[in-house]
Formats: structure tokens, C-alpha cells, sequence
């Protein structure tokens, strides 16, 4: 037992003089979906966050397809109505179809980080999180059995006592540097700059490359124009704050011969393809998640993405773990399956910033690009990476391929009518789905599960007929929607139910 598992093991539950049980540094998306999954596993939360209103800002725009299935399993796609889809996106800028991804939500949904940090903060907010805004974190102190989380607020300093503190404040985390995690991998070596224009008429673009350059355009509905330029011989300044809209236009106008410095920039920004990642996401008392675990270039929406995922695995682990009904090991599960999907998303994303920001020596690479994407099985590959629906974290015993992958969001055929399979998981339980072939079902998976009834509901339905689940009898389903157990006998249950929800009930 090393000294994370022997504090693990003496951990105190409930409040017991903290201020928190959790306290999560950052009101970002991340912060604010591991909130709500806190409070869902009936953890206390409080969340620091140094502004004092949400971003008003562009940033990413794009939801992928196993995000809104997340949304789904906690409800939160009824609030937030039926964006835009998209079907066509890209790897590296060569087009690639999203539209036949095999989800119940196939495509690139188009939601503003805005929208999507409102909706995720009301739902926290809702469920109970203690959202504290001005407050920003500035020192951060283990000691025995707690961390000490120093914050400056609109009263003057604050204390607060927590068993647990999560970095979840962005890309230059606050956290990752007081805590002392290692964040090894590389700077920026390349730039693009973006605004977002009114007043300009110029073609759409669509990742058009030049002789000296990348050019892309968009004009939203309000006119708006989206423009990103970038400069195969450029490198990037050392800024403190946005690019001047002079220097976009300028690019701009090298790269295409367009002149659009006569249009009024309502937001600029310049980013590069700096790629790091924390080298661990827990460290005793501390974890990380989104950006502040992982530096990435945003593209292809990746990057909220990948955040937003991190905290569905977090959550219910870290919210169990503090109220004492974790089994052991259950915590460091979230560094091993989510470290190691970020390392495999950042080395995606580079590849695609070779391609994509590469001058004429990589013409020939995307050649060949384009040539692998056009092959069905590569596109079903790519789609399914990027898009999160192909994560599958190491399931436990037994090489059943469903293991550790994604509950695939089916309408079930139950006795009370048809039941979207997310529907079950809303309450933040963990899911027995007992498809029995002449509609009555075994008794023995329920009567196995009973000792674990309040955490895991159990749902009976008709067999599945299509796709990843057929064939299957009984699948045991994580809180976070991911595959723990198929098939087997009754030891296989409870062994599957001990190792991630803990010991039965009355033990
Ligand atoms: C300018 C910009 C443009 C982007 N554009 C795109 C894009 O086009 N496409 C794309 O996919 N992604 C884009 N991204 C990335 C995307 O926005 C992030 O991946 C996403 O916001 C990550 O969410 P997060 O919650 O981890 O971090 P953040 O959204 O960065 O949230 C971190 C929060 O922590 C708070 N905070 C920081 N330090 C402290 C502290 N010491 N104390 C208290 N609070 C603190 C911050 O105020 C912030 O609210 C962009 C990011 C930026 C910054």
C-alpha cells in the first residue's frame, strides 16, 4: 500500500469539519460539469472561480456526438433544445463525414461554449454546488487528511478546508503549478489568428490553402464572418493579450490578396500548437481535468470535448470516494482511463496540425490523406476517435470487445413502453439492463444486484436486436455510461458490482 492508498483508506466521510468536500477550482465547462456529477453522487461542492460573470466570448462551438450522449444521460438536451448539425467535418482540414457515425446523435452539433457553460451552470447550480464567483485561487496547502485552498474574494481572503481540490481553471491552471504537477510536451511553433468580423463580404472558405498560407471563412446567420489565417512561414510572438484586428488583416491580405481591414472586429485571438499534458491528474489530494490537465491547439473542437469527458469520469468516482462508498482503487481509475485517452487525442491532434499547417512539404502527406480517408473502414476509424464514441477504458476481467466501452443509446422495449437506455442513468446510478428473451427475466442478476440497490437501478427490457448489444443478456453500466460487466454467472456480477460500486449494502 503506498501513501495515496493508506490515506485513501483512512479517508474521513462527510464534511467532518471541512468547509467542502470537493472544492473545484474553475466555473469552466469542465468545473461546472464536475459540479453537478458531484453533487449528483451526493458529494458537498464549491466551486472558486476568479470572474465574476461567465464568458461572454467565442470559443469552441462544437459538441461531438458522445458529449450529447452524455447530455442525454443527465437530461440536459431537453433545456438545451436541437442545435445545428453538421455531418461534414475534417481531420487535419481534409473532409470527413460525421453523419454516419452510429450514435443517436451522429454529427458536430453546433453550440456556443456560452450556451453551453449557462446550461451546465444552472444544472450545477440546481443540483446544489455552491458556485462562488470573484474568487480566485492563490494558494493551495496539503496537510493531513485535507487540502487548504486560499482564495481572493470580494470580502478579502479566504480559507477554505477540503478533502479533495480539483483543477479544473484552464490551460495556465493555478492548480497544476501550486500543486507541483510535471507538464511535459512541447510550444507553440506554429499560429493562427481568428476574429470574428461584421461588416465584410468575402467567399466562405473552407481550410483553402495557398501558396503562403491557410485561409478559412465562415459568415454565421447575423453576418457575422469567422475568419482564421495562418502563415506557413510565420512563428509565433510572444503576446500578453489578443493580436490587434491590423495584424489579423494583414495576414489576411498576404495569404489571400483580400482586403478586410474595413470591418469591425468584435473578437480577436491568436493560438498555436502547443501540446501538453499533465503527467499525472491525481497527486495525493489534488486532481486535474480539461484543460488544465491537457494543452491542446483547438481544432476540431476537440478540446472541450475532451474536457467535458474528463469530468463524467471524475465525478462519480470522486463523489463516491468522498462518501465512503468507493471500493479501494476506484479514484486512481480516473488517471488511468482518462490520461491515457488524452495522450491519444493529443497525438490526433498533432497529426492533424502537421497536415493542416504544414506549407507545400506536406502536400504529398495529405495526398495521401485524403486518399486513406476516402477508404470506409479509415473514416469509421477517425470519426469514431474523434467524435469520444470509440473511448473504451479497460473493462476488468474477460475480452468481451463491449467491455469498458459506451452503453449505446437505444430505445428499450420495457413493459411500460418504449425507454431511451440514458434515461436510467439520469439519476448518477449505475445500471443492471436485464434483456430477457420470452420477457421474463432471470431472477437471479436482480437478486444478485439487490445488496447494491441504491446505487445500481435495475431495468428489465426486451433483447436488444441490432448493434453492439445483441446477443447480450445482462449488461451492468457504470454511472458514467460505460460498459462494466456482460453476460457470465452470478460470482461475475458481484465481482464487477464490488469493483466499481463498492461493498454490497449491510457489510
Ligand atoms: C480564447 C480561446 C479560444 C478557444 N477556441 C476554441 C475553439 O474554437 N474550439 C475548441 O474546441 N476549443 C476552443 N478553445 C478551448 C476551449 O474553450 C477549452 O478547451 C475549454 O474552455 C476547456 O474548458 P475548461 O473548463 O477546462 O477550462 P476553461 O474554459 O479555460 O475554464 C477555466 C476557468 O477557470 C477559471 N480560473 C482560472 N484560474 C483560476 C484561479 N486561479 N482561481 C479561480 N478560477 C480560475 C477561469 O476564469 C475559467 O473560468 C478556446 C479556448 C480559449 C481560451
Amino acid at each position: 500500500m503506498d501513501a495515496e492508498d493508506a490515506e485513501d483508506a483512512e479517508d474521513a466521510v462527510g464534511l467532518a469539519g471541512m468547509d467542502a468536500q470537493v472544492v473545484v477550482v474553475g466555473a469552466g465547462p469542465v468545473g461546472l460539469l464536475l459540479a453537478g456529477e458531484l453533487r449528483l453522487g451526493g458529494a458537498h461542492v464549491v466551486v472558486l472561480e476568479r470572474r465574476t460573470a461567465p464568458i461572454t466570448e467565442s470559443r469552441a462551438s462544437t459538441l461531438h456526438a458522445r458529449t450529447m450522449e452524455i447530455f442525454d444521460q443527465r437530461g440536459l438536451l431537453g433545456p438545451l433544445g436541437v442545435p445545428a448539425r453538421e455531418t461534414r467535418g475534417h481531420f487535419g482540414g481534409v473532409p470527413l463525414d460525421f453523419g454516419r457515425l452510429d450514435s443517436r446523435y451522429p454529427g458536430l452539433w453546433k453550440v456556443l461554449q456560452v450556451r453551453t457553460e449557462a446550461l451546465l451552470g444552472q444544472w450545477a447550480t440546481g443540483l446544489g454546488a455552491d458556485v462562488r464567483r470573484g474568487h480566485e485561487l492563490t494558494a493551495l496547502t496539503e496537510r493531513a487528511g485535507h487540502v487548504e485552498a486560499e482564495a481572493v474574494g470580494p470580502e478579502g481572503t479566504v480559507r477554505l478546508r477540503a478533502r479533495y481540490v480539483v483543477g479544473c481553471d484552464g490551460e495556465d491552471s493555478t492548480v497544476r503549478r501550486l500543486a507541483g504537477f510535471g507538464f511535459p510536451g512541447s510550444d507553440a511553433s506554429r499560429e493562427l489568428l481568428r476574429a470574428d468580423v461584421a461588416g465584410i463580404d468575402i467567399p466562405d472558405r473552407r481550410f483553402q490553402r495557398f501558396a503562403d498560407g491557410l485561409a478559412v471563412a465562415a459568415r454565421r446567420a447575423d453576418g457575422v464572418t469567422r475568419v482564421m489565417v495562418h502563415e506557413f512561414a510565420g512563428r509565433p510572438e510572444v503576446r500578453t493579450g489578443a493580436p490587434a484586428f491590423a495584424e489579423t488583416a494583414a495576414a489576411w491580405a498576404r495569404v489571400t490578396g483580400e482586403d478586410i481591414s474595413q470591418g469591425t472586429p468584435l473578437w480577436s485571438n491568436a493560438f498555436g500548437n502547443a501540446c501538453r499534458q499533465a503527467d499525472r491528474y491525481r497527486k495525493n489530494r489534488v486532481l486535474l481535468a480539461g484543460d488544465a490537465a491537457h494543452r491542446q491547439m483547438p481544432v476540431g473542437g476537440q478540446a472541450l470535448n475532451l474536457g467535458l469527458q474528463d469530468a463524467m469520469n471524475l465525478g462519480w468516482k470522486l463523489a463516491a470516494h468522498v462518501s465512503g462508498r468507493a471500493p479501494a482503487g476506484l479514484l486512481d481509475t480516473y488517471h488511468q482511463e482518462r490520461h491515457a485517452v488524452g495522450a491519444r487525442t493529443l497525438a490526433d491532434i498533432t497529426a492533424q496540425a502537421a497536415i493542416l499547417l504544414g506549407g507545400p512539404e506536406v502536400d504529398g502527406l495529405r495526398a495521401v490523406f485524403e486518399e486513406l480517408i476516402a477508404v470506409d473502414r479509415a473514416a469509421v476509424h477517425l470519426t469514431g476517435k474523434i467524435s469520444g464514441l470509440d473511448t473504451r477504458y479497460g473493462g476488468g476481467p474477460g475480452d468481451d470487445p463491449r467491455l469498458g466501452a459506451r452503453l449505446p443509446l437505444h430505445d428499450l422495449e420495457t413493459a411500460r413502453g418504449p425507454l431511451n437506455a440514458a434515461e436510467p442513468l439520469r439519476s448518477g446510478q449505475g445500471l443492471l439492463l436485464c434483456l430477457c428473451k420470452d420477457g421474463v427475466p432471470d431472477p437471479w442478476p436482480r437478486s444478485t444486484a439487490a445488496p447494491w440497490a441504491d446505487r445500481v437501478r435495475t431495468v428489465t427490457a426486451a433483447p436488444v436486436p441490432d448493434g453492439a448489444l445483441s446477443g447480450a443478456e445482462n449488461v451492468l453500466v457504470r454511472p458514467d455510461g460505460h460498459i462494466a460487466w456482460v453476460d457470465g454467472d452470478a460470482d461475475g456480477l458481484r465481482a464487477a458490482l464490488g469493483r466499481w460500486f463498492g461493498a454490497p449494502a449491510g457489510v
